[in-house]
């Protein structure tokens, strides 16, 4: 048997308990007691990120008339299955200890989790037995409303809970010159999709758009308290049109935000999530309003990496020079700064993308974490969704095992308290797709 050494040293190097021929929830007690010191609602969360749900009829038609934040478009990596019903779908639930989790609509071959009403309150079932009562985040005040050219402020603004992201182009061109976007990634696909539903989606948007949404959105004190701008890439340039762009949104969305407080000095932090740049570029983004950056590997190692994201092999000197790039990111924007972005799952898609063993895919994640933790970087990411557009979606990919995301999360937050005591920070924590800041609740 293969001996993982870094699951050794972190004591998770039992061997996986086989979870085919068990039934859903038989397997989420199985991981349940193998795994005690993961509180139940992470596990439940990473369950219900996994299988995704569905609605009942009358769940869904009380959902219609209830003031809640819904979808009001896709960036990615959201629904396993094509969303056409037009109807109102939240964008996220939230259980009573606060976990929050994302609405990612499942067809019912993943076995989703259903939401259904229960003496007048929503609860989250699983094979027909309630589990979890859950909440939707109120809409905020500014959905409805509009910019001065006519367009709705949540098109241009997103929402999750305490955060607020702009998608400055959702296109992205790794699949202009050749098949090169990313295995795991549906973003031209689900532009297209929602286009083709009748949704109004711009797909570049406008700097006036963007201060007024945001000038808007900060009118209801206290509730948006952090930002993250993310999106296709343009390695055109070497990505520098992207980069003068995302400057000149930043810099509409700092105006709004002194101009909303009243404050000359506020600042909201804003996020970047984007390719990695020289490092005079980054110091123009870090001089042009950003916070931090982030810098998505989405699956650790060479051979992996190359693999799953061909576009971001081509166009940043492989593997290599991604690391050496991202590596300087943190020189310019500091420690606890930079997110490190992984898909937690797509290790366990078909060979040769992934693993054929989950110790083997789980090991390889956590090497990745252990040295991006000792250089400085902070978790971020979203699970793996299997969605219609996708490479993976194509080839029949399954989910992998509960277990995975179990050993993956748990040996993420020991390495990150082991490594990461000075950097463990609340960037980018109200994510709604990844358990990485419900895992910090432990320590
Ligand atoms: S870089 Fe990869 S993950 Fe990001 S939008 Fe392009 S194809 Fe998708």
């Amino acid at each position: 048997m293969a001996e993982y050494k870094l699951l050794k040293e972190l004591g998770l190097d039992q061997p996986p308990t086989p979870a085919d021929e068990m039934g859903v929830v038989e397997e989420f007690e199985m991981v349940r007691e193998k795994y005690p010191q993961i509180p139940r609602t992470i596990l439940l969360k990473e369950d219900v990120l996994r299988r995704g749900v569905t609605f009942t009829t009358a769940a869904i038609k009380e959902i219609q008339d209830l003031p809640v934040s819904y979808h009001v478009y896709i960036l990615f990596q959201w629904h396993k299955m094509d969303e056409t019903s037009g109807q109102k779908i939240p964008e996220s639930i939230i259980f009573r200890d606060g976990t929050y989790t994302s609405v990612l609509l499942s067809p019912p071959e993943m076995d989703p989790y259903t939401i259904d009403v229960k003496d007048g309150e929503f609860w989250l079932f699983s094979e027909g037995e309630p589990i979890e009562e859950v909440f939707f985040d109120p809409a905020p005040r500014y959905f409805g409303k509009r910019t001065s050219k006519g367009r709705l402020m949540e098109e241009v603004l997103g929402h999750g809970r305490r955060l607020l992201y702009v998608i400055p182009v959702q296109h992205c061109y790794y699949w202009d010159k050749g098949d090169r976007g990313c295995k795991f990634c549906d973003m031209n696909y689900i532009a297209k999709h929602q286009l083709k539903i009748g949704r109004s989606v711009k797909l570049r948007k406008d700097p006036e758009d963007v201060y007024e949404a945001v000038y808007e959105a900060l009118q209801e004190k206290g509730r948006h308290q952090e930002m993250f701008f993310t999106g296709g890439t343009n390695p055109r340039n070497d990505f520098q049109n992207e980069i003068d762009f995302n400057i000149e949104l930043v810099q509409a969305v700092l105006k709004a935000t002194r101009d909303a407080t009243g404050d000359p000095n506020h600042h909201l932090p804003v996020f970047w999530v984007g390719p990695p740049l020289s490092k005079e570029q980054y110091k123009m983004v870090k001089e042009g309003g950003f916070t931090g950056y982030g810098c998505y590997f989405e699956i650790w190692g060479k051979e992996k990496f190359e693999l799953v994201c061909p576009g971001k092999a081509k166009y940043c000197g492989g593997f290599d020079g991604f690391l050496e790039r991202s590596l300087d990111a943190v020189e310019v924007f500091g420690r606890g700064n930079v997110c490190a972005g992984f898909v937690p799952g797509i290790e366990m898609a078909p060979p040769p993308y992934g693993f054929s063993e989950l110790n083997e895919g789980v090991e390889s994640a956590l090497k990745g974490y252990k040295f991006l933790f000792q250089k400085g970087f902070v978790p971020s990411g979203t699970n793996w969704s299997i969605s219609p557009g996708s490479y993976y979606y194509k080839i029949g990919a399954t989910p992998p095992p509960l277990e995975f995301f179990a050993k993956y999360g748990l040996g993420r937050e020991l390495l990150l308290e082991e490594y990461g005591k000075d950097i463990c920070s609340d960037i980018l924590s109200n994510q709604c797709y990844a358990t990485y800041p419900e895992y910090q609740r432990l320590f």
